[in-house]
């Protein structure tokens, strides 16, 4: 039984702007429009040789219906319109949006089917091109992110090298590379630092200004190398028998001097005899002679503090050496 197909269908397939077609229950092209043909790539006539609408997709090489069959034959089994988009071609550089819309008797049995074809060859072009354009975008972000990353670690990693270096420096800056002991400068920063902390806090601080004695003749007696190793035993024992506070400096050849805080000139003689009792177990081929100053009471500046501390040590030396003198 054949279902006279409405007049309107046609107006509507010929006035579409897509292309469009009008396929029978055995898909034969029942009608189609100007656009089918331009889409399909056939004339007039060849279209009328033969009219079978498996040439739609043959012709058109849709991927969906080589893949799944007709769509308009599954449209009309199901009763049900079938819209997909984006469906491209396996012939032609063709993308379409396909629409299979059933026409259905009051038996709701498919007489007939109409399909339209929107051709977005063009926009699915620009959207792949802008697409790629955006992945190889992103792409580029990536590397460029990395990049930063890997500069920044590099950079990172040269600023921690260089602050290793600086410190290096200072700290070299700040010690005599033979005893290890700290320098003149260091010395002179300390010295400055507690002279006026003592006079602020009127706290008592002494300087012990020490030389050895008759070190030349080691030198000369045992070789510079011995001349050396003394040094660093007398630094050994300097540092073993201060506080963490005191400050223990080399500021000459073989002078050294001791910055104690908040030790009056008494406790400082004291400490100075113990380095003087260590010296000597320690089996050092030296004696040593010291002068103790203490501020406020014999001074109140660095610059008189070390004069008396130094006048007190040239005492020391004037009465026979391998002894301390107080200040007087
Ligand atoms: P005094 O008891 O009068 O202090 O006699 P001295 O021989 O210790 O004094 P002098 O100033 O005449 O000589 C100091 C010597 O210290 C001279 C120098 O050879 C030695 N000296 C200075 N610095 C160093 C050093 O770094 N290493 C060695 N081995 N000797 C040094
Ligand atoms: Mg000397
Ligand atoms: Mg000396």
């Amino acid at each position: 039984m054949t279902t006279e197909i409405h007049p309107l269908v046609n107006v509507f397939i010929d006035t579409s702007f897509d292309a469009a077609a009008l396929v029978g229950p055995d898909l034969e092209v029942l009608h189609y429009n100007r656009a089918y043909l331009q889409l399909a790539e056939l004339s007039p006539r060849a279209m009328k040789k033969d009219p079978h609408a498996r040439m739609c997709h043959e012709h058109f090489g849709l991927t969906v219906c080589e893949k799944d069959g007709c769509l308009s034959q599954r449209a009309m089994e199901t009763g049900k319109s079938i819209r997909i988009d984006e469906v491209g071609s396996s012939k032609r550089d063709l993308t379409v949006n396909l629409l299979a819309i059933p026409l259905v008797d009051e038996r709701l049995h498919a007489y007939a089917c109409i399909e339209i074809y929107r051709d977005v060859t063009a926009e699915s072009r620009m959207q792949n091109n802008y697409k790629g354009l955006l992945d190889r975008e992103r792409r580029r972000a990536e590397l460029l992110q990395q990049e930063v990353q890997r500069r920044t670690a590099d950079l990172h990693r040269a600023n921690e090298a260089l602050n290793r270096a600086l410190q290096q420096v200072s700290t070299l800056a700040r010690t005599d590379p033979l005893t290890m002991l700290h320098n003149r400068r260091v010395f002179d920063e300390q010295l400055t630092r507690e002279v006026q902390r003592a006079i602020r806090f009127k706290r008592e601080m002494s300087l012990v200004v020490i030389d050895l004695d008759h070190f030349k003749q080691v030198n000369d007696k045992l070789g510079h190398q011995a001349g050396d190793d003394a040094l660093r035993t007398v630094s050994r024992i300097l540092t073993a028998q201060t506080r963490t506070v005191d400050t223990v400096a080399r500021i000459g050849g073989e002078e050294f001097a001791l910055v104690l805080p908040e030790t009056n000139v008494e406790d400082a003689m004291v400490v100075v005899d113990r380095l003087r009792r260590t010296q000597e177990t320690d089996g050092l081929h030296t004696t040593f002679s010291a002068g103790v100053a203490a501020c406020p009471r014999h001074a109140v500046s660095e610059e008189e503090l070390f004069k008396a501390a130094d006048r007190a040590l040239y005492t020391a030396k004037g009465k026979g050496r391998n002894r301390v003198e107080m200040f007087r």
